[in-house]
């Protein structure tokens, strides 16, 4: 019989090389993959079936055996699934076509334990070679008229495939022979206590040595009350590919006028944040006990793509495509009622489970803000925002848009918001410091998804959600101030106003095309200068940069304290001597620590000479008066 040699593609035969030579624990593992392998190719075939496609071995039970073999040191798991042809068998297990492997071998480099990850990366099947010596895979496609094939291979960097027998029926029979140390996988507690720990929920029987092991059940359709918290997380665990416990769930069955079945699940963390995108995305659809869609990312909304779980409805027809899914009017409906349910439950955590909740934010919030232009559910997408603010005293402290509103000044008429890369700098920001002298709340903001998904709501119970670098002044003119910074402060007089208005243009002829203009600013305290955007706040205007770098950014209007002791000597010189050359100086440099502050300084070389420049007048300065020192230390003697 003919044979055929293949070489594994290089990225396998890395991922071989570390799960046939490091990896020693949780090697259990490989049972449930190859388990949910059998499973998967199981409900492909029950849906062509119940499409009445044509295919191979018709009359067979759908049915998963695992036979072991103590003295032989061998575990067979055969299943009568969807099978595959001699391309497929090249394809699925010799390639890996996805993206994310390198880094999932990565990552079992750095942690052995991460193998519990391999089902999530979609390359588990390779994990047999973590027990095995050798494997075959003997298979035979469901398409009608294909010949069984046999892949071998002892996991060391090739295989072959030949011919299957003739009397091989439709399925996969994957024959390990263990290794020396492996041989416990051949004794039947052993394997037993492995399906009871990981496989319970697979819903076809699983029969070791001929005996059923698992209830077939399907838990989303039990009443609540009947299902223990362990029996979740079990199930969670299983269709999840998961080893921690789930963070929360949602159970939920509707009868009339739709009726469906939801188990919704939110797991711990969120792998989205080590930069890789999760090919098990997507919650498993079924219609009538046939899974008709593994990952489907219809029902819920991209924002909620870290949610693992069940739908099941009797009322969409059987042989609806994937593709035609999302146009069919019943499934328009359950998803919006699952979303709508699911968010209350979000709702709910929030306010019964404060520390869950926290924790759900932690892991997902940054890409559930995505959410903000659903609009359908914008109220209770907006409800669940939570952020650091200005009144927190620490960094992780998490306040809600509705404690927010709450909390607000009788006479405050909107939201705001400052963003910045963390707490201190946003702190730090000139633009603040009216806000804290009036004691207004601020609502901090470190995500670069909130510069567009609090713009983005525009507005939360009927306020307006604005940056507070672009606050328009006028709207806080009724908060009075809090602070003595704010209360103690002299104004300016009338004629003080009118030369400091001068002094303005001044410093704006200096600067020129750095400045849109010069203003005397009521929202500084402390700070001498603050740079003011026009169109979009600092933090976005930053962001548009990182994506079109060859625009120039927009010049900003500089405004100056006219309290600020620093002004004031300036203005004191300037009545003096309108053309003294120190204005110069000084005016860069106030414009540099600004724009320093704002984050936007796009020449750090002209701003070290400007910097350079200061120091050597100030030099100079004192030189002189070490001159005259020295002359009157001579005029002594
Ligand atoms: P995943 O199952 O997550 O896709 P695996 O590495 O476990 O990743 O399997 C790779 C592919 O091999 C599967 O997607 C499937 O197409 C095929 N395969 C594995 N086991 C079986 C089986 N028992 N029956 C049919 N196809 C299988």
């Amino acid at each position: 019989m003919e044979t055929t040699h293949y070489e594994f593609q290089a990225q396998v035969r890395q991922l071989l090389d570390i799960l046939s030579h490091s990896l020693y624990t949780n090697r259990d593992v490989f049972i449930r993959e190859l388990i949910s392998n059998a499973a998967d190719a199981l409900d492909k075939v029950r849906f062509r079936s119940v499409k009445g496609e044509s295919m191979s071995d018709p009359d067979l039970n759908f049915e998963i055996r695992i036979d072991l073999d103590e003295k032989a040191k061998t575990i067979t798991i055969s299943d009568t699934g969807i099978g595959m042809t001699k391309q497929e068998l090249i394809d699925n297990i010799g390639t890996i076509a996805r993206s994310g492997t390198s880094e999932f071998v990565k990552q079992l480099k750095a942690d052995e334990k991460n193998v519990t990850l391999i089902g999530r990366f979609g390359v588990g099947f390779y994990s047999v070679f973590m027990a095995g010596e050798r494997v075959d895979v003997t298979t035979k496609s469901a398409d009608p008229n294909e010949p069984s094939w046999i892949w071998t291979s002892d996991g060391a960097g090739t295989f072959d495939i030949a011919e299957g027998p003739k009397e091989f029926k439709r399925g996969t029979s994957v024959h390990v022979r263990l290794r020396d140390n492996a041989e416990e996988y051949a004794q039947k507690w052993k394997v037993q206590s492995i399906i009871e720990k990981y496989s319970n929920f697979v819903p076809f029987p699983i029969k070791l040595n001929g005996e059923q092991v698992n209830k077939v059940t399907a838990l989303w359709r039990e009443p609540k009350s009947k299902i223990s918290k362990e029996q979740y997380n079990e199930f969670y665990k299983f269709i999840a590919h998961q080893s921690d416990d789930a963070l929360t769930w949602m159970h939920f069955s509707a009868d009339a006028p739709l009726q469906f079945h939801s188990l919704l699940f939110v797991p711990k963390t969120n792998i989205e944040f080590f930069g890789i995108e999760s090919p098990d995305e997507g919650i498993n659809l079924f219609v009538r006990r046939v899974l008709i869609d593994a990952h489907d990312k219809e029902i819920l909304p991209h924002y909620l793509r870290f949610v693992r779980g069940v739908l099941e409805s009797d009322d969409l027809p059987l042989n609806i495509s994937r593709e035609t899914l999302q146009d069919n009017p019943y499934m328009v409906k359950i998803k919006n009622t699952v979303v709508g349910k699911f968010l209350s439950h979000l709702h709910d955590l929030a306010t019964k489970e404060p520390d869950i909740f926290k924790e759900f934010w932690q892991s997902h919030g940054r890409i559930f803000k995505e959410g903000y232009n659903d609009f359908p559910n914008k109220e209770k997408i907006a409800a669940l925002f939570h952020f650091n603010s200005s009144k927190a005293a620490r960094v992780d402290e998490l306040i809600s848009l509705d404690s927010y509103v709450d909390h607000m000044h009788p006479d405050q008429q909107e939201i705001y918001y400052l963003s910045g890369p963390d707490r201190k700098s946003v702190e730090n920001n000139p633009a603040l410091e009216i806000f804290k002298a009036k004691g207004i709340q601020v609502l901090y903001c470190y995500d670069p998804i909130d510069e567009f998904a609090l713009p983005g709501l525009f507005d939360y119970r009927k306020k307006n959600i604005v940056s507070a670098d672009q606050v328009d002044l006028a709207k806080l003119e009724k908060i009075p101030a809090e602070s003595g910074d704010v209360k103690g402060k002299k104004k300016p007089t009338k004629k003080d106003e009118k030369d400091l208005d001068r002094l303005a243009r001044r410093i704006k002829d200096i600067l020129g095309a750095k400045v849109e203009d010069v203003k005397l600013s009521d929202r500084l305290v402390n700070s001498p200068a603050v740079l003011v955007s026009q169109g979009m706040s600092s933090q976005m205007e930053k962001m548009m940069h990182i994506y079109t770098p060859d625009m120039a950014p927009k010049p900003k209007v500089m405004e100056i304290n006219k309290t600020h002791p620093l002004i004031l000597s300036l203005l004191a010189i300037y009545k003096k001597d309108a053309k003294d050359h120190i204005l110069d100086t000084v005016a860069l440099n106030l414009f540099n620590s600004a724009a320093l502050l704002d984050g936007t300084i796009t020449d750090p070389q002209t701003m070290a000479a400007d910097i350079q420049g200061i120091i050597t007048e100030t030099l100079s300065l004192y030189d002189k008066t070490a001159e005259s020192d020295a002359d009157e230390d001579s005029s002594i003697e």
